[in-house]
């Protein structure tokens, strides 16, 4: 789940009272490229008797198409993590740098300091359409109007969108992804692996590899994974003994499909080590 530290439109407290609400016990905050949102989530938890896992999720490279990995039990506090979001910060910086000035080309008036001011944790293409539009969530018709801007300026092709501004920014490699989930102490999870790939033996040779570069888990039940997919995933896990998680990828509440606990079980029983305490330990 993503809050107003990345790109959801909640505070962490916001979202543990929706948590609450539906009956969820145990949740981890996994906004992307960013750890600030953890504490607050976890002090609403505590209140509310939710237990909340520290997560992360991280977009990175492999053979140039992206993959995102979630980082359960990482320690937020850790240095090595610390940096490692600190120089992909930098090339967030560079890209929105970049963006700005085709948007600007375009007749819009944005500056960087408007959308650094308008991020709480990470910065995204999301921050630049709240600095450019603030009351964006205000009605339906300026949500509307601003997702069509979304699509038409900052939404890549390959996603549907026409990304007359758009730049592409550089990722980290899945490799040091997953170690600095390690180095922080947590469990590196495949995200949402059809995502972008339809093709069953090729999310089955990316497992193989995956598992390799030391991949812990893959995410099973997502809200928008099939009943066949989520069985092979399920089947994947078994075959190269990894763990396996189900997210919602809640982000706001106008998502017809991405909701809290919004992801359908089709009776699967995922593995996943809810015994484990912060920090790997046992
Ligand atoms: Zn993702």
């Amino acid at each position: 789940m993503h809050s107003d530290y990345s790109d959801g439109s909640f505070s962490p407290v916001e979202i543990m009272q929706k948590c609450k609400d539906r009956g969820v016990e145990v949740v981890s905050l996994t906004d992307h490229e960013n750890v600030n949102g953890i504490l607050e989530a976890k002090e609403a938890g505590d209140k509310l008797g939710i237990r909340v896992i520290p997560g992360i999720e991280l977009s990175s490279d492999f053979q140039g198409g992206e993959h995102h990995l979630l980082g359960y039990f990482v320690d937020p506090s850790n240095q090595k993590l610390k940096e490692f979001l600190e120089i992909w910060k930098a090339s967030k910086i560079t890209q929105i740098k970049e963006i700005i000035g085709n948007l600007q080309k375009f007749g819009f008036e944005v500056s960087l300091e408007q959308v650094i001011n308008s991020a709480k944790g990470s910065l995204d293409r999301y921050h630049i359409v709240r600095a450019m539009f603030p009351d964006h969530e205000k009605s339906a018709e300026a949500k509307e109007e601003h997702s069509r801007f979304f699509k038409k300026f900052l939404m890549e092709k390959s996603h549907g969108g026409e990304g007359l501004a758009f730049v592409e920014r550089k990722k980290p490699d899945i490799q040091s992804a997953v170690n600095v989930i390690h180095d922080a102490g947590g469990m590196a999870f495949w995200a949402h692996p059809f995502w972008k790939i339809r093709d069953e033996s090729v999310i089955r040779g990316l497992a193989k590899i995956f598992d390799r570069i030391g991949i812990d888990g893959v995410e099973v039940l997502y809200p928008y994974h099939s009943k066949e997919q989520a069985a092979l995933l399920h089947k994947i896990a078994r075959d190269f003994s990894l763990y396996e998680s189900s997210g919602s990828d809640f982000h706001r509440k106008d998502d017809s499909v991405r909701q809290i606990a919004g992801f359908q079980d089709f009776g699967i029983e995922i593995n996943f080590p809810f015994y484990l305490e912060e920090g790997g330990n046992t």
